[in-house]
């Protein structure tokens, strides 16, 4: 992927994109990252609700209010759903599980013509006892699909739009049963991350995230969109699509939008004084429901809505951070950032996922494997981790809960913006931080340079 990263002016951006990189993993959500070098800062629209890059002699998409595209859903119409053009760069056809008739499927096989696949929330995968396609998810987006499946009942074959009728709609029933199905069959079940788009911008989410909030059950259907002559339609190319059949069009930017308006995700649980050999801290804690950690923020300062604020998003990197490991730059880092703030004031927000969320054990793993030869990036792909595992709307809530609107940010990483506009935070400024290489983390440092597009 090859488009943009860092936008200071048009506001919008993931909170991922900035987090400290250890070694081991290379960050991420679930929202993904391709190991190769970014291309230099270009300015990018936001997603929230239209401005996409539009190819000659096509129309763009029109984004609808979610009020609107959720009023389809319930009457068992179908809707397009775009991801961020910096993802996947992809509009989907969804409708309810519940209204998986052999029209829509039909429709979906004949127009859209990518994989129909049907979005379950996880307590509904569990409650069937879906087992998972692969033990060890290595697809770049972690597309989680479960075992494929075929209604007991009613389906010969299976793959006719009537029998995957049937098979889709047993799925979205809530009092269906395994043994209401067989396995393999050619309906998809994919299940959606606890969280939702809130922690993976993926259109599984989106997808029942939209029925969530619909008050219908909480399993979809979608369908990617292909062209005539093969190739994946980019968002850019599909009004006409659009205008033809009279689809409503949300984006996923629009989902986590009105998730993070409605619902907080982050309890603030104390605040304390924290004086420290860099300065002094009121240390916030707060608990996430996200993903059950205590993530801190320590503030030095006041924090003005209006004013940019200086801020440093550091992931937890136990080796670096405690014990001055010098297979990375994390801990000089954090204790460069933490002198500025307490210079300057600002925010330092330390979340707590190791190793950009792979985890302490796994992170050694890849060291063990950078000892025997491989890169971090290498290392990663060969533990079967996308280089890229981070989620959080998390950080963007804590930042925003503190007051912080405008954003001055010290890191080196101008890593892709993942489609978050709905996050609300500004970047004014991005400032690098600058370590002085040494002899144990030279090949890391030139692996984030010249693999991760670092500015270092
Ligand atoms: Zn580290």
């Amino acid at each position: 992927m090859k488009n943009v990263e860092f936008s200071s002016k048009n506001g919008v951006f993931d909170i991922n994109s900035f987090i400290c990189e250890c070694d081991a993993a290379v960050s991420g959500e679930p929202v993904q990252q391709e190991a190769e070098p970014t291309p230099p800062p270009a300015p990018e629209p936001s997603t929230a609700a239209v401005q996409v890059p539009v190819a000659d002699g096509t129309d763009p998409i029109i984004y609808h209010p979610l009020e609107e595209v959720l009023c389809d859903l319930r009457m068992g119409k179908l809707i397009l759903m775009t991801d961020d053009p910096h993802r996947e760069n992809e509009a989907d056809l969804v409708c309810a599980g519940q209204f998986a008739t052999p029209q829509n499927i039909n429709f979906m096989a004949t127009h859209a013509r990518g994989l129909i696949c049907v979005p379950m929330a996880p307590e509904r995968v569990d409650a069937l006892g879906l087992p998972m396609q692969a033990q060890h998810n290595t697809e770049k987006h972690h597309t989680a699909f479960t075992v494929s499946v075929d209604a007991r009942e009613g389906t010969t074959t299976g793959i006719s739009a009537f029998e995957r009728s049937i098979t889709t709609m047993k799925l979205a029933d809530p009092k269906a049963t395994l043994d209401d199905f067989v396995q393999p069959g050619h309906c998809f079940p994919l299940r959606a991350v606890e969280g939702g788009v809130i922690r993976r911008a993926g259109h599984t989410e989106g997808t029942v995230d939209l029925l969530r909030i619909a008050g219908m059950e909480p399993v979809g259907v979608c369908c990617e969109i292909m062209k005539e002559d093969g190739t994946m339609a980019r968002l850019g190319e599909l009004g006409s699509f659009q205008k033809k059949y009279g689809l409503k069009a949300c984006s996923l930017a629009q989902i986590i939008e009105h998730r993070q308006h409605t619902e907080k995700l982050i309890i603030k649980e104390e605040v304390v004084k924290l004086p420290t050999d860099f300065g002094d801290f009121m240390c916030h804690s707060y608990h996430s429901k996200v993903d059950g950690q205590t993530h801190l923020a320590l503030v030095h300062g006041e924090i003005d809505p209006e004013k940019p604020v200086l801020c440093r998003v550091h992931s937890e990197c136990l080796t670096g951070d405690v014990f001055a490991s010098r297979r990375c730059d994390c801990g000089s880092q954090l204790h460069t950032a933490m002198r500025r703030v307490a210079q300057e004031g600002g925010v330092i927000l330390y979340l707590r996922q190791e190793g950009r969320g792979i985890g302490l054990s796994a992170k050694l793993h890849a060291y063990k494997l950078q000892e025997q030869g491989l890169d971090t990036v290498d290392a990663n792909i060969k533990l079967g981790f996308a280089p890229d595992l981070r989620d959080y709307g998390v950080g963007a809530q804590i930042l925003r809960d503190l007051g912080v609107r405008k954003l001055r940010l010290l890191t080196n990483n101008p890593r892709k913006i993942v489609g978050l506009s709905g996050h609300g935070l500004t970047i004014e400024e991005q400032m690098p931080i600058s370590i002085p290489a040494h002899e144990d983390n030279k090949h890391y440092l030139d692996t984030k340079r010249e693999r991760m597009g670092h500015l270092i």
